[in-house]
């Protein structure tokens, strides 16, 4: 086999590659739930694997997925507190400094 013919049957493979590739994503792009016939569903929040739709907390069982959602979900809650915490602090402050 010649130099030319293996570098054009390679061309004409990454061609191929690539147009399967256009075809997959054009597919996946089929937004609608009727199209694609995928049932209703959510993601886990951390791995973004399919749960059920009522799964709640939106984790999908794993432990390290339930390990992190929970870390995750307690400096959530941390930082609402303190979101709350310091304007009432800073407000306190104002009234009584205004007596
Ligand atoms: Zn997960």
């Amino acid at each position: 086999m010649g130099r030319k013919e293996r570098i054009a049957r390679a061309a004409s493979r990454t061609a191929a590659e690539a147009r399967e590739t256009a075809d997959r994503d054009r597919k996946r792009s089929g937004r609608s739930t009727k199209a694609s016939g995928i049932q209703p569903h959510r993601h886990c929040s951390v791995c973004w694997a399919p749960i059920p739709l009522a799964a709640d907390p939106a984790v999908c069982g794993s432990e390290d997925c339930t390990a992190t959602f929970e870390k995750r979900e307690g400096s959530r809650k941390r930082l609402t507190i303190m979101l709350y915490l310091f304007p009432a602090i800073a407000i306190l402050l104002a009234v009584l400094s205004s007596l």
